[in-house]
């Protein structure tokens, strides 16, 4: 049995990915310093999937710690979600994204080779291409940085990239994700957002439970379908499925591969909010304000890349998203201390 090592596994798309690897029959083995999560994700990963990952509590800046594990598992593969992501957070620290995010990458790295293992799943994100020329995004698009999150995303991307043009024993897909949304159909694991959401997602959803009065829609002067912003939201649970086959393909792949994952099709905010309405029977009050600086208008994948040398596509649609986004936080109205 392969152990796939899971940094950022307690977190929101760590937690969907390591119930498919334990489901697929992987050994996992969690890293996480909890910043971002918290441990009771952990039995509700058994509920699920009847299997308890290996877990430590550990930062993966600390070489020493990180080298411990390495030295104890015989670990094949790395998938790399652990870092800091909050956009707006990322101006006001920038220093605290650089180091968690691009030092921490850089030590895990250093550890890995040490030990042998080279094969590694990063978590980039849509944000790389900054504001595109056009819409749908290849991955042929140029990249870019609006925010200090962003520029994070894509060092960590040129890093890994050096790393394989220096030593092509190296396999390393970089998944550029577009909106992850939704949670796992059991309603037992979710987005568990500390404070308040940033994302619209967690924000609709904790607006219908009662713990917000309304959302702020920020802008509706866009040149899009109705002036509001449009993104590709994609399922979690789709999401970690490609983390699955990336890493089954990940010993084939040659060179380092970049993937799209969104589904390819476009929504904008008041569309979510009117279908979010329509599956739940519940109301989303909202009152239109100005832009949220930085933020682009309209933004969605070509993720035929992924089809062709992934073999994956997402398959889910946009009323399960929702439904299961709402079967989590009504299920679980403070997460998961509740
Ligand atoms: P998350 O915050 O839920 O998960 C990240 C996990 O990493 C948390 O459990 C946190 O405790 C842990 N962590 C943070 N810093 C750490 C450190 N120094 N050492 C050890 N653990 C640490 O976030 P998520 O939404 O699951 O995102 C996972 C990854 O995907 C991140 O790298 C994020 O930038 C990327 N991503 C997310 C989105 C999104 O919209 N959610 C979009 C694109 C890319
Ligand atoms: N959005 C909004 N109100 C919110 C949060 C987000 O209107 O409280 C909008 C935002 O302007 C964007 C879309 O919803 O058009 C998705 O925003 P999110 O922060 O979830 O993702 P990202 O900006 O990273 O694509």
């Amino acid at each position: 049995m392969e152990t796939i090592l899971v940094t950022g596994g307690t977190g929101y798309i760590g937690s969907h990915t390591v119930v498919q690897l334990l489901e697929s029959n992987y050994n996992v083995v969690i890293v996480d310093n909890l910043s971002n999560s918290s441990k009771a994700v952990l039995q509700r990963v058994e509920q699920i999937t009847g299997k308890m990952p290996t877990f430590y509590q550990a930062d993966i800046r600390d070489e020493q710690a990180l080298t411990d594990i390495f030295n104890k598992h015989k670990v094949s593969a790395v998938i790399h979600f652990a870092g800091l992501k909050a956009v707006g957070e990322s101006s006001q620290i920038p220093l605290e994204y650089y180091e968690q995010n691009i030092y921490g990458t850089l030590v895990l790295c250093q550890v890995m080779a040490k030990s042998g293992c080279k094969r590694i799943v990063f978590s980039s994100s849509a944000t790389v291409y900054g504001d595109p020329a056009s819409v749908p995004i290849t991955e042929q698009f140029p990249t870019s940085a609006t925010n200090p999150y962003g520029r994070t995303k894509l060092f960590i991307e040129h890093m890994l990239s050096d790393l394989h043009q220096s030593d092509p024993e190296w396999h390393i897909v970089l998944l550029r994700y577009f909106n992850p949304i939704g949670a796992h159909p059991s309603g037992l694991i979710g987005e568990d957002p500390k404070g308040i959401p940033n994302n619209l997602l967690p924000f609709v959803t904790q607006v219908a439970v009662g713990k917000r009065t309304h959302l702020s829609i920020f802008g509706n002067d866009y040149s899009t379908k109705d002036g509001t912003g449009v993104r590709d939201y994609i399922h979690v649970v789709d999401l970690a499925n490609a983390h699955l086959k990336a890493t089954e393909k990940l010993e084939r792949l040659t060179g380092l591969r970049k993937y799209n994952l969104g589904t390819g099709q476009g929504y904008s905010v008041l569309e979510i909010v009117m279908t979010f309405e329509r599956v739940t029977d519940e109301k989303v009050p909202y009152e239109v304000t100005e832009r949220r600086p930085g933020d682009i208008a309209e933004c969605w994948a070509d993720a035929s890349l992924a089809k062709a040398e992934l073999n994956w596509s997402a398959q889910l649609q946009l009323d399960d998203m929702l439904v299961d986004a709402w079967r989590w936080q009504s299920g679980n109205p403070d997460g998961y201390a509740s």
